[in-house]
């Protein structure tokens, strides 16, 4: 099939700085599927990072080009793949349109994440349009590319389900087969697929809870020194409970020793500050190659980077759309 190969992904600009939850969860796929030889369309969604930040729109357009050195830093290789901006591929706003017109009220109003970020944003006077419509212009990202998956952490998933059934709502309208189903790419190891933040709760941006890949060595040692542990492990002697403790579950994701070192936390054979000293180690070792990359990246060579990236975008993008347009009997 023509668009086979196709991978779309993206975050959002809200932050200037990607935390190792979105390198996990997402990211890291990302750079494994490129490396596959899949035709990577890695997006920065800064229209979704309007819903929550209207208010504070000034720093967005900064932000894009912090999250592209992200990107690039982490291994996305701009020769193979497209890294662009949602607003500078307009088809993306076209299509939300047109889905937006298709789709059932109750199916967005039924999706979790928007009754929590409702309540978070303070009643209905508050809450702008585009909130509600956050997963159509989502759907739309993605359907624009027409691809075979899309990689992102576990969190994402009940938006691209509603995605697919938004592409399947379409193609019965307007008898068509233009947007086949795609599959959802969440990393297998549960540990990645939802990395926790530095008290527990899952790691965001939201919460103030991160390892950002931007972080210098000694911000990170800083943080891990922070981090949650087993509130009731005070002496070295106490048994810890891994699961439950910040430190531990980073050593699992990045320590090839971990069985024995929760172990040996649990039999209280090992304390809490063995156990950061260690991590502090292994983390900034392999977030090294991350941050000498990123240092390496002027501005200018990012713009260039979302210049062409966009352009390569729009290839595809415009095709879609006149396709879309064919469908419905829009005029050419
Ligand atoms: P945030 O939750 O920090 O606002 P985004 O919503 O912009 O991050 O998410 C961008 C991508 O990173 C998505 O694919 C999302 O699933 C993934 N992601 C975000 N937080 C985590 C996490 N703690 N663990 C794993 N993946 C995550």
């Amino acid at each position: 099939m023509e668009h086979n190969k196709r991978i779309l992904s993206g975050m959002r600009s809200t932050n200037p700085k990607l935390h190792i939850g979105n390198y996990e969860g997402a990211l890291r796929n990302w750079v494994d599927l490129q490396e596959q030889g899949y035709e990577m369309y890695c997006m920065i969604a800064d229209w979704h990072a309007l819903t929550t930040m209207f208010e504070d729109s000034s720093v967005i357009g900064r932000n894009c080009l912090e999250v592209a050195k992200d990107y690039v830093s982490a291994g996305i290789d701009p020769g193979k793949s497209a890294v662009f901006v949602q607003s500078n591929v307009k088809e993306h706003a076209e299509l939300h349109l047109l889905f937006s017109m298709t789709t059932p009220l109750g199916w967005l109003e039924r999706v979790p994440t928007y009754k929590e970020k409702q309540a978070d944003i303070g009643g209905t006077e508050r809450e702008p349009y585009g909130l509600l419509g956050y997963p159509v212009l989502q759907t739309a990202d993605i359907l624009l590319y027409r691809p075979y998956g899309v990689p992102v952490g576990r969190d994402q998933a009940p938006h691209l389900e509603i995605g697919n059934d938004i592409g399947t709502r379409f193609n019965r309208l307007f008898s068509t087969d233009l947007f086949q189903p795609y599959k959802y790419m969440i990393p297998e190891d549960e540990n990645r697929a939802k990395v926790p933040g530095l008290d527990m709760r899952k790691m965001s941006k939201s919460y103030d809870n991160c390892i950002y890949l931007s972080d210098s060595a000694d911000e990170t040692a800083a943080k891990v020194k922070s981090a949650f542990t087993t509130p009731t492990k005070i002496k070295l002697s106490d048994p810890g409970i891994p699961e439950g403790c910040a430190v531990c579950q980073y050593l699992k994701l990045y320590s090839p020793n971990w069985e024995s070192q929760w172990q040996e936390d649990r039999d209280g054979v090992r304390g809490c500050m063995q156990n950061k000293r260690e991590l502090i180690e292994i983390l900034n070792e392999y977030l090294r190659p991350i941050r000498e990359k990123r240092a390496s990246i002027s501005d200018d060579d990012i713009r260039d980077i979302l210049h062409h990236g966009a352009e390569r975008a729009r290839v595809v993008a415009s095709a879609t759309m006149e396709k879309v347009r064919s469908a419905m009997g829009l005029l050419p």
